[in-house]
């Protein structure tokens, strides 16, 4: 991996026209990702759940599981009971949680809005961030996930790629906090200088078969927040893993100068 230097008073001025490069390049060598691979708002919010601190590939073995046998739905994880919805979660790692988690969330939606995502979601963004924030086993990737991949709302989801990818090319700190890395990331592919570009379609590389969630109407920001993050996924699955193939990555030419 070439060196790098991390000065903390270039970073915040340099991070949001940075972010917004990576973005390009990354959507003309790429294209759409068609993220999130799912065929329900519903099965969008069991995925987000289940891939904590797990590959996706175990959740998609859960996800499997539970359509097999006909429970992938809020009628089903409602009624199925604890213990046999912890076995068909096994795959996914931390089950016993995952599958209390879920129960949870479902006597949430229950409870809050008569058991109707069309309902919760309909609520304010910052709103219902903060209640699904409430809830056991939900951290803001987690809700970011639910708000962006199954309901629409403009939210980055930052995941630990993103963190990994930001602090090797010097715009973050290991310190640097959650939201701040969400509001810059927002505030980057947002601007006016994103507009002209609208989602690119010069890349054909998708990373998914197209799916009912990835061809979902959403607003312009949140398909570039969904874009950027399942490329971001992308890069920190083929490239920058805990040993970084920088020579081969299409971020390379971002990494800063080490004699700058
Ligand atoms: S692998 Fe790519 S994203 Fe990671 S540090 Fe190297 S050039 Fe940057």
């Amino acid at each position: 991996m070439t060196q790098i230097t991390r000065s903390p008073d270039h970073r915040i001025t340099r991070s949001r026209k940075d972010v917004l490069h990576y973005y390009r390049a990354l959507l003309a060598r790429w294209g759409p990702q068609n993220w999130w691979p799912a065929q329900s708002r519903f099965e969008v919010i069991v995925g987000a759940y289940l891939t904590q601190n797990t590959a996706w590939t175990n959740v998609e073995k859960a996800i499997a599981q539970l359509r097999r046998e006909h429970v992938l739905s809020l009628k089903g994880i409602r009624e199925i009971p604890l213990r046999k919805l912890q076995t068909l979660v096994r795959s996914s790692g931390y089950f016993r949680q995952k599958a209390c988690n879920l129960k949870t969330f479902i006597t949430f939606l229950d409870t809050k809005y008569g058991g109707s995502l069309d309902r919760m979601f309909a609520q304010p963004t910052e709103k219902l961030r903060a209640e699904l924030l409430a809830l056991k086993g939900v951290g803001p990737e987690t809700a970011d996930s639910i708000l962006l991949y199954a309901g629409n709302h403009p939210v980055f989801v930052v995941d630990a790629y993103t963190r990994r990818i930001l602090e090797r090319h010097g715009l973050i700190g290991p310190k640097t906090k959650y939201e701040e890395i969400r509001l810059r990331i927002e505030q980057a592919i947002s601007g006016a200088e994103a507009r002209p570009f609208r989602i690119l379609q010069a890349g054909t590389e998708p990373r998914h078969p197209v799916s009912r969630m990835s061809r979902g109407k959403r607003t312009e920001r949140a398909q570039h927040y969904n874009e950027f993050h399942s490329l971001i996924v992308r890069v920190g699955n083929q490239y920058c893993r805990s040993k970084p193939k920088c020579e081969e990555c299409p971020l390379q030419s971002f990494l800063p100068n080490p004699s700058a």
